[in-house]
Parts: structure tokens; sequence; C-alpha cells
């Protein structure tokens, strides 16, 4: 039944698409009576709702398992949160990248892309790192240390273990799990340079790097609580299909609470279905 779901959103937007047309055209019966009467010609078209022709064009092209996963609803309710979401995308710099860069197997980054402004990792209170020359776009940066301090307040110190990793480096990276696992397993836990969505300065990976930080108190705490500050988790299990990489427990992206709560409340919280909906939305 859940394929079902789609359509009726779908639906709906249509059916809300004719009533918007059935509406101005008796707004435009009526003008056109009261021109008349004031012997005036007209010549209006109907107009109808470009928004919801829109959301129609884009739910038309996503895929078939991201239509699935697209619960049913009011496209007027998915539309205002929508417009709540590109909103959000104000919080982050404007010169650079957008928070909802879409970056996968198949979208890449330029070798030379850099974030603009990139915040250091030092050693601190809040959590702990276990290399040098770690670093995040301000806005994550700024997260970080939010989830940190919540996390700090339930008992728990978060380990970060990568941030930012630049297209060189996530080259060598990518080469050397090549060597240790062999090019196909390789690429279902590391990104081919140019396809990280480290090399974007707002994602991170807590330690261990391991399906075990699953099972650790720091696991737990921040699959329950990351999304309340904004953390996304991109790999979630038994999407590797959708994502293109095996579950990665440990690998958060931030994007902001308002993309989260719609990634939650319309995409079945899979940020690979929202990102990809909302790069469509921007290319129309
Ligand atoms: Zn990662």
């Amino acid at each position: 039944m859940k394929n079902k779901l789609f359509f009726t959103l779908f639906l709906t937007s249509f059916l809300i698409f004719n009533a918007c047309a059935k509406q101005q055209k008796q707004s435009e019966k009526q003008n056109q009576q009261k021109e008349k009467n004031v012997n005036q010609s007209s010549e209006k078209k109907v107009e109808l709702n470009p928004e919801i022709e829109k959301l129609n064009r884009v739910l038309i092209q996503l895929s078939d398992e991201c239509k699935n996963a697209i619960p049913n609803g009011n496209p007027q309710e998915f539309l205002q949160d929508l417009h709540a979401v590109l909103q959000s995308e104000k919080d982050f710099s404007s010169d650079d990248l957008s928070p909802f860069y879409l970056i996968d197997k198949k979208h890449t980054v330029s070798s030379d892309y850099i974030p603009k402004n990139l915040i250091p990792l030092k050693k601190n209170e809040l959590f702990d790192i276990n290399k040098n020359n770690l670093s995040l776009r301000p806005e994550a940066y700024e997260a970080l240390k939010k989830l940190a301090e919540a996390a700090l307040k339930d008992g728990i110190k978060l380990t970060v273990s990568s941030t930012y990793r630049s297209y060189e480096y996530q080259k060598n990276l990518f080469d050397y799990w090549v060597s240790v696992d062999g090019l196909e397993e390789a690429e279902r836990e590391s990104a081919r340079p140019g396809t990280s969505q480290h090399q974007l300065g707002l994602a991170l990976d807590f330690a261990p790097v391991d399906d075990a930080f699953d099972e650790t108190p720091a696991g737990k705490w921040v699959y329950e609580n990351a999304s309340k500050y904004g953390w996304s988790l991109s790999f979630p299990q038994g999407y590797e299909h959708v994502t293109g990489y095996r579950w990665e427990c440990w690998h958060f992206r931030y994007i902001g609470k308002t993309a989260v709560d719609f990634q939650k409340k319309w995409f079945s919280n899979i940020q690979q279905f929202m990102i990809e909906f909302l790069d469509l939305w921007k290319s129309e």
C-alpha cells in the first residue's frame, strides 16, 4: 500500500491544481461579466497555481523508490514546509555551496573545491578529537558544539574522527581502501575523490568509525539526538542501493534542523531522497 501514498499526494495536488483552475475560471467569468457590464473587452488567461504545477513536474521525475517514501499528505502543507527549508538555507553562508548540495556517486564537486571558510577543531572541553587537522564549515562547527554540549549534559563525550577532507586526501584514502579491501568492497564504504560529503566541510565521522559505534553509549545517544541539532544520518541501514554506501552509523551531515524535520516528515527520514528532491526543485 505504501506506493499509493505518493499517488495520493500526486492526486491531491492534481485535485488542488484542478480546484485552482476551476476557481480561476469562475472568478474570470465574474470578471468578464463585470467587464462586459462596463463594456470592456477581456482577454484574460486562466492562471493555474504554478507551485502545484511545479510540484507535480518534480514528483514525476523522482525515482519510484523515492516516490514510495513520500507519505500521504496535503501538497499545500508540503510546499509550506519546503519553503521553510529553502528559507533555512539562508542560515548558511551565501558565498559557498548550498548545504543541500547533491553529492553522491553520480554527482560530483570539482577537484579544486574547498569551502570558503574552515574552522580548525582544537582540543576542547566539549568533545574529543582523535586526529590533527580536523576542520568544518562554521555552521557545522557551531552545530557540533551544540550537539556535543547536549551529549555532555547526558554524560556522553563524543569523539570526532573525521571532518572536512580535501580532494587529494580523499583520493589517497580511497586508493588506500582499494589496496586493502579491493575495489568492489572499497566502493561500498569509501567515496571516490570528488564524490565525498566530507569535501563539502559539513559532514563528520564519530569514532569509532566502525559498526561498533552503534552499540556504544555515544552511538546510541547520537542516533537518538543528532537530528535535534540538525545532523542527518547520511547512509542508513538497508539503503545501499539508494545511497551507494553501506550503513555508516558514524557518518552525519549537517543540514540544519528545518531540513532534518522535512526529511523525517516527507521523505521517510532518508536524506538522499530529500536532497534529490531539492536538487530537482531548484533546477526546475
Ligand atoms: Zn564519513
